[in-house]
């Protein structure tokens, strides 16, 4: 298994209202700061993705998650299976999960490639959905976050970068009990465990 953006969070201290964007330059964390502080962060977001997506089904997450590795990643292994996880929460592990199995079957080596996501993403923005399902199908191809692996990304989806950027700002905005399109998200629970 792998671990994808774990937030590591001592207990008894008091959260980070910026901890999903740790790493980040100074000036950024300010600029969200003030956007936090004004009430605007979900304004900035809604208005950069406007609408909810309708991938609500483990089927419809498989075949989106298909059709995108058709259209980059012919050549490497079918995708075994695809599937919302609601025990994949921030807190504890990750985002989303790649599971790469070979098996030795009488004289034939099997494969499964499975991709799990985190429920959350059941009522995030479309980009936010593509954006971890390019992720996860990138490691298809490259086990580590290396140079090679980003360029995928990137190759995928050329937004990678800001939306990976977006999407914390997003998480941020769900750590302080504020959503988009005024839908619970499906992790909210969980995230605030
Ligand atoms: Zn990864």
């Amino acid at each position: 298994m792998r671990r994808e953006l774990t937030v590591h969070q001592d207990a008894g201290r008091p959260a980070d209202p910026l901890k999903y964007l740790a790493g980040y330059p100074d000036r950024i964390l300010h600029e969200v700061g003030l956007l936090i502080a004004e009430g605007r962060l979900g304004q900035l977001l809604t208005r950069r993705y406007s609408a909810a997506h309708a991938i609500r089904t483990d089927r419809a997450l498989y075949d989106y998650a298909v059709r995108l590795k058709n259209d980059y990643l012919r050549s490497c292994g079918p995708v075994s299976r695809v599937l919302y996880d609601s025990r994949i929460t921030l807190e504890r592990q990750a985002l989303g999960l790649h599971r790469y199995q070979s098996l030795v079957q009488g004289s034939r080596l099997k494969t499964k490639n499975e991709i799990r996501i985190a429920s959350l993403f059941k009522t995030a923005p479309l980009e936010f959905l593509r954006m971890i399902v390019v992720h996860e199908l990138a490691h298809f191809k490259e086990r580590d976050h290396n140079k090679a692996f980003y360029q995928l990304c990137e190759h995928m989806e050329p937004d990678y970068h800001q939306l990976e950027f977006d999407l914390r700002l997003y998480l941020t905005l769900l750590d302080r009990g504020e959503t988009l399109y005024g839908t619970a998200p499906a992790g909210a629970a969980a995230l605030s465990d």
